[in-house]
């Protein structure tokens, strides 16, 4: 049983290093990835007249720190900000959550081009990107842990729509020159993430997963109403991004979001009227 067992791990591992090094899209991730037709996968087509308002919802607290901020890395699939996540310095507390969950990274999903690219949709709306900040439970040791454990993350998504350029935002784009290839990564410090957040914390909630391999049933999802605003140069920017590697045929990241998947009876809570 231990052989099978080791062998059921090592099968797995394998096809998410090979997910690493080549982008699979999410039609074939269930033939991987059973959890794919699990009960609580995400994201979801959230319909707002089908949200219940939930008075018990806390406001959302965010504390973050901007020193710690650390990289900015293009991991194949997206590019991520990672933080330094060893004390409980930057932190998400309140909202539906119980509990401290710290930062690890955060991420963008986008479109090849405007009309799509967010993972959530609202009444089927698409937005053209979406940012999601990834937080762990302190309740466990570390990050990896969490991620196996039913509220071991909680996710805070944003919808980007087309609008004026965004500032805060150019920030994080100019660094992308420096990794235009999967693999690479450099410095990104000081960088305050609280000022992608729109003024509007109000959110709904409801509990999904990873929308990529593992796909694991961990997350608490915080999906805010209000977007932040983002250009269509500023979209350009995200789509001169490449999935491949250096040295290989150049392939430009886009469509890297999983759509809307079955809601499977579950509630999506609004914490606003
Ligand atoms: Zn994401």
């Amino acid at each position: 049983w231990l052989t099978y067992k080791t062998q059921q791990i090592g099968k797995k591992l394998n096809v998410v290093l090979t997910n690493i090094h080549v982008f699979v899209g999410p039609d074939k991730w269930g033939e991987d990835f059973p959890v794919a037709n699990g009960p609580r996968q995400s994201p979801i087509n959230i319909v707002p007249k089908e949200a219940q308002y939930d008075s018990s919802l806390k406001a959302l607290k965010l504390k973050y720190d901007p020193s710690n901020s650390k990289g900015i890395l293009n991991n194949g699939h997206s590019f991520q900000v990672d933080f330094v996540d060893d004390t409980d310095s930057s932190t998400l507390t309140g909202g539906p959550i119980s509990g401290t969950y710290r930062l690890k990274q955060f991420h963008f999903h986008w479109g090849a081009s405007d009309d799509r690219g967010s993972e959530h949709t609202v009444n089927g709306i698409k937005f053209p990107c979406e940012l999601h900040l990834v937080h762990w439970n302190t309740k466990y040791p570390n990050f990896g842990e969490a991620a196996s454990q039913p509220d071991g993350l909680a996710v805070v998504g944003v919808f980007l729509k087309i609008g004026a350029a965004n500032p805060r935002l150019q920030k994080v784009l100019d660094a992308l020159d420096a990794i235009k290839t999967k693999g690479k990564q450099t410095t990104f410090t000081n960088f305050d993430a609280k000022t992608l957040l729109p003024p509007s914390l109000d959110y709904w909630t409801y509990d999904g997963s990873l929308t990529t391999p593992p796909l694991l049933e961990s997350v608490t999802w915080i999906v805010l109403k209000e977007p932040i605003s983002v250009s269509s140069v500023q979209m350009a920017k995200f789509r001169s991004l490449l999935f491949t590697g250096e040295g290989e045929a150049p392939c430009c990241m886009a469509d890297n979001y999983r759509p809307p998947q079955p809601l499977k009876g579950r509630q999506v809570r609004a914490s606003f009227k």
